[in-house]
């Protein structure tokens, strides 16, 4: 298998074999070829970062619709770069105190069933989150989460912005909420970090309506797994360069990037702000913005092609064995189609969850998608697996459970 000679066991660290799909814990995603040789190329010689963030604006504007873009450390980073900016707007009073917030307009409204450990990053840059809404919808009685009205009530004079996780199946709609916050003068950040491929949604949050959108680069971008892109209205953007460039300078001799050509800069500097710790470097700036380059070139058709043929081939295989029932899901929101098992545990003699961790510990490990260990199914997803894994994962599967069935037989083509 590919992977014998993984690097990872240099260091004495047992590598993975991802049939999870992009999880952060285990990586992120395979960062493309020539993004690292750009990187490697990159590591050579010094540039000015704020010039690579002009350029990288100048880009992300392009493909999102949006006014400008910035790339930060990861989406996690972009969401608390984007709630400093909201929180200090062009004021760099109060860029220098957060996340304290005495005197700074400081709540981001979001609707209860759009909050995730994710919105951390806002409390980090001095945001209090308020809550709205309930959980009703998950009763089954019709009755949904959030009715437009409660957003519109809890939008006051202390808002900052409305907090909007982008899922499929997410409610109210965006540009419901766009409408209503925007009738406050309120902005909207999307966390749409995982809502790549397909390409359209790039622009379509901003198209919807949204001041700032936040992307992961080392999800299906497949940029360094270090970086994210932030995209939105300009005066926005300059706040977060204005918070995460390094601002160790003298007045009389900085040439502020293109970038901030509209901010006012006749007062000076600003301090180092609270966006200064999540710092992008060179390299991993120009891979991200090749990985952007080729993800636009890419043809996604063939790609999901490609990632159904793993899935049926799993499917096919697994279905052949006792007390394994399984099924393909793949609909059109699904950014990947996943192979889901459901394990008859008095059959196969383990639960979903003890396969799951005997293939954890196995080496290489293998990581399995583990969002429905609870009602005993396990999720194979083909997007990060390698042709020459796929039986791999098979034969670990099939060792797990000791079933009788001879994985040798077959082998998968890709
Ligand atoms: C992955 C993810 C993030 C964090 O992205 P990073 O690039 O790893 O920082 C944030 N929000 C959601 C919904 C995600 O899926």
């Amino acid at each position: 298998m590919s992977d014998k000679n993984s690097i990872y066991y240099e260091f004495g660290v047992s590598p993975v074999i991802n049939a999870a799909g992009t999880k952060t814990r285990i990586g992120g995603s395979l960062i493309r070829p020539e993004a690292v040789e750009a990187m490697r190329e990159a590591a050579e010689s010094f540039a000015v970062l704020s010039d690579l963030q002009s350029r990288a604006s100048r880009l992300i504007s392009e493909l999102t619709g949006a006014e400008a873009g910035y790339v930060t450390s990861g989406a996690g980073a972009g969401l608390m770069l984007a709630g400093a900016a909201v929180l200090a707007r062009d004021d760099f009073s109060a860029m220098s105190r957060l996340p304290e917030t005495a005197g700074i307009v400081d709540e981001i409204v979001m609707a209860r069933t759009h909050r995730t450990e994710y919105d951390h990053a806002f409390r980090a840059a001095g945001a209090e989150i308020v809550d709205v809404g309930t959980n009703d919808y998950h009763l089954g009685t019709g009755s949904t989460n959030v009715e437009p009205w409660e957003l519109e009530q809890a939008i006051t004079e202390e808002t900052a912005a409305v907090g909007y996780i982008e899922k499929s199946y997410t409610q109210p709609e965006l540009s419901v909420v766009t409408d209503i916050a925007h009738e406050h003068d309120t902005p909207v950040i999307v966390d749409a970090a995982a809502e790549l491929p397909p390409r359209r949604n790039f622009s379509r949050f901003i198209e919807q309506g949204a001041d700032l959108v936040v992307f992961s680069g080392g999800k299906a971008i497949r940029g360094p797994q270090t970086t994210g892109i932030v995209a939105g209205r300009q005066d926005l953007i300059e706040s977060i360069a204005l918070q995460n460039l390094d601002m160790h300078i003298a007045g009389e001799i900085w040439n502020p990037p293109e970038l901030l050509d509209d901010v006012d800069l006749s007062n000076g500097v600003p301090r180092q702000g609270i966006g200064r710790p999540l710092k992008v470097g060179k390299e991993e700036l120009i891979g991200l913005l090749r990985a952007l380059e080729l993800f636009l070139e890419e043809d996604q058709d063939e790609q999901r092609q490609r990632w159904l043929r793993r899935a049926e081939y799993l499917d096919g295989e697994l279905s052949e064995i006792d007390g394994l029932d399984s099924r393909i899901e793949h609909t059109e929101e699904s950014i990947a189609p996943e192979v889901v098992v459901a394990i008859d545990a008095d059959v196969v003699g383990s639960t979903a969850i003890e396969i799951t961790r005997t293939l954890q510990k196995a080496d290489p490990r293998v990581f399995l998608g583990s969002d429905r260990l609870h009602r005993e199914e396990l999720v194979l997803n083909p997007m990060c697996l390698k042709d020459d894994q796929v039986d791999h994962v098979l034969d670990r599967i099939i060792t797990a459970i000791n079933a009788e069935y001879d994985a040798t037989a077959t082998e998968f083509m890709a």
